[in-house]
């Protein structure tokens, strides 16, 4: 396998396939600046049929079918033939197996056939990397709100360490299966969250669990579907829902940075995008004296950036690559397992 040239910059190719996206993107690397910058990026998300989720099978074809025009484009965007790209990167878990499977496929025959290095990421990971380096916070308590995680983590002795998580479906899965339920299209958080703007803000009460810094959203899906089927009022439910999931989370927020006492917040994941999460948490957030910061939309949800970022950083830290033969995926790999050598 061919060595990263020595030279002033370097290009990586990241590729992201755990659930709906599939997206490619790449980052120029400047050695001597020791900077990043996104020189492309380019996404396609899979729809699901009005009312349903993600059919792995499904989301997995609709990542093969779109691969061949992601990856031509993002590099016509980049201005790079694909031999010149110097460090290829795909995200090797947490995922779905199908969907996943699809980016390491890719992965693989790009480097084996141009002899590029490779480097498997950890998805969460990406979504922490990626945040920090565009908002540029040094040692934040960070909040990861996503269609696949709900955890507020802060960083210690080489590891992402879990200071909170929920104990049954995470807060994307909450809006997404209640947004199917009263017919959205998938991922609905944004449309709940222009119902939840639309509604008169009268509060339904909802099951609110908070058991030590952990959550628990099952109950609260249960109760708002039975608030739809007798007839309550859409937009507040979609108001209360919010209302309650969020201060939730911005309760075990508060708390951990309590106990932390760390100065800032990231906030990541798709989820991040709401600005009623984002109000609750700075009002938490300035009463322990910390500064909020937030991943840009574009890049909050999956991307390929998050992926490339990350194994800029774990490769300039400690040289890392793998073997073709070792390119494979982890459906379940937990970020707090994951050992970050370069913090
Ligand atoms: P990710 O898994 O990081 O791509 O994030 C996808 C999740 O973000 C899905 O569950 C979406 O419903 C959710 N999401 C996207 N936009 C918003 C929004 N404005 N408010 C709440 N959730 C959102
Ligand atoms: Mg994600």
């Amino acid at each position: 396998m061919k060595k990263i040239k020595k030279k002033n910059r370097f290009f990586c190719l990241g590729i992201e396939s755990t659930a709906h996206t599939f997206g490619c993107s790449v980052i120029q690397f400047d050695l001597v600046k020791k900077k990043g910058k996104i020189i492309s990026d380019l996404r396609s998300i899979y729809q699901a049929p009005d009312g349903s989720g993600i059919h792995p099978r499904e989301a997995s074809r609709h990542h093969l079918d779109k691969s061949p025009h992601i990856l031509r484009e993002v590099l016509i965007q980049a201005n790079l033939k694909a031999k010149e790209i110097d460090l290829i990167s795909y995200s090797a878990g947490p995922g779905l197996g199908p969907c996943l499977r699809v980016g390491a496929v890719i992965a693989r025959a790009l480097s084996s056939f141009y002899n590029i290095p490779l480097i498997p990421v950890n998805h969460a990971l990406g979504h922490i990397e990626l945040g920090m380096m565009l908002t540029e916070c040094q040692d934040p308590l960070v909040l990861l709100v996503s269609g696949g995680h709900t955890m507020v983590l802060a960083f210690s002795n080489k590891k992402w360490r879990v200071f909170g998580e929920t104990q049954d479906i995470t807060i994307g899965q909450l809006l997404d299966q209640f947004g199917r339920y009263i017919g959205f299209a998938s991922p609905c958080g944004n449309k709940i969250e222009q119902y939840a703007n639309q509604s008169t803000k009268k509060y339904y009460n909802l099951p609110y669990i908070v058991k030590g810094n952990d959550v628990s959203f099952s109950g609260m899906l249960t109760a708002t579907k039975k608030l739809i089927d007798n007839g309550y009022d859409i937009f507040n439910v979609c108001f209360s829902l919010q209302e309650t999931a969020f201060a939730m989370l911005t309760e075990v927020v508060e708390r951990a940075l309590s106990f932390t006492e760390k100065k800032e917040v990231l906030i990541v994941g798709g989820v991040s995008a709401n600005k009623r999460l984002s109000t609750m948490l700075k009002i938490a957030i300035k009463r322990q004296k910390a500064t909020l910061y937030s991943c840009p939309i574009y890049y909050a949800g999956d991307n390929g950036a998050q992926i490339a970022w990350t194994a800029i950083c774990d490769n300039i830290s400690s040289g890392t690559t793998i073997k073709v033969q070792d390119a494979l995926i982890k459906q379940s790999w937990r970020l707090d397992k994951v050992e970050v050598k370069w913090r």
